[in-house]
C-alpha cells in the first residue's frame, strides 16, 4: 500500500468554492459568513479560498455574500440614518426603499443588528419614544436682547432636529395640516405653530407639518 496525499478534493473551481460557502452560509442561516464556521463546515478551507480571492471578505462579496463588517455599524448612526431617510420619505420606509442614494445603509445592515426589519423598526420606536436631552439653545447676548424687545430667550433652537421631524412626522403623517396634501423631502416643512419670532418653541407640541405654499403663506401668522 501506497500513502498518498489526497489534495483531490482540496481543489475546485471558482465556482465550486464560491458555491460552496453559499451552501454553508444558507446551512448555518447566516448572512455573514466567518471564516471558522466556515472552516467546520466547509468542504474546502478558509485559507485555500484566501488564497484563491486574495481575500475573506474579497470572496464573500464574489459569493454574494454579506462582508463581515456590516454587522459592526453602531446602533445610533443605523437610528440616525433611519431618521434621514424618514424625513426625507416623510413616512416609515419600507424594507426595500433602504438602498442608496436614498439611504446610506442597506436592510441588511439593519438587519444584521437587529435580527429583523420588522425588530429594527420597533427598536427604532422605542428609540424615539425616549427622552434624549436636546442641545441647549444659544443664548442670545444682552445686546442683542436690548436692541429689540422682540427678541425672545429660546429654550430650544430655531431648526428641529431630524430625530424631532420624525417625531412630528409619526404624530401628523406626510400632510399638510392646513390642506391634505402629501409632502414629501424637500416640501416638507415644519412650521412653528406659535412663530419662533414670537417666542415659539421647537417642540412637538409646537410643531406641525405644511406644504411648501400653506408655510410660505403663513408668515407670522398663527394659525389654528
Ligand atoms: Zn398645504
Amino acid at each position: 500500500m501506497k500513502f498518498e496525499l489526497n489534495f483531490r478534493n482540496n481543489r475546485g473551481t471558482d465556482q465550486e468554492l464560491l458555491g460552496d460557502m453559499n451552501r454553508v452560509a444558507s446551512k448555518l442561516g447566516v448572512t455573514k459568513l466567518v471564516s471558522r464556521e466556515y472552516d467546520e463546515n466547509g468542504k474546502f478551507s478558509s485559507k485555500q479560498i484566501e488564497k484563491r480571492f486574495g481575500s475573506w471578505n474579497k470572496a464573500l462579496v464574489k459569493a454574494g455574500l454579506e462582508i463581515t463588517v456590516m454587522s459592526n455599524i453602531p446602533k445610533k448612526e443605523l437610528f440616525e440614518n433611519l431618521e434621514e431617510v424618514w424625513v426625507k420619505l416623510g413616512r416609515q420606509p419600507g424594507h426595500r426603499e433602504m438602498k442608496r442614494p436614498l439611504s446610506k445603509y442597506s436592510e441588511r445592515g439593519y438587519v444584521n443588528t437587529f435580527g429583523s426589519w420588522r425588530k429594527a423598526l420597533e427598536a427604532f420606536v422605542e428609540y424615539m419614544n425616549t427622552d434624549v436631552e436636546e442641545l441647549p439653545a444659544i443664548e442670545p447676548t444682552p445686546e442683542a436682547v436690548k436692541e429689540t424687545e422682540a427678541v425672545y430667550k429660546h429654550k430650544t433652537k430655531r431648526e428641529p432636529s431630524l430625530r424631532l421631524k420624525v417625531q412630528v412626522l409619526m404624530r401628523d403623517g406626510n400632510k399638510c395640516r392646513l390642506c391634505g396634501v402629501t409632502v414629501t423631502g424637500d416640501n416638507i416643512h415644519f412650521d412653528h405653530i406659535k412663530p419662533w419670532s414670537k417666542g415659539g418653541e421647537t417642540t412637538l407640541e409646537n410643531l406641525q407639518v405644511l406644504c411648501e405654499e400653506h408655510n410660505l403663506g403663513k408668515g407670522d401668522l398663527e394659525y389654528t
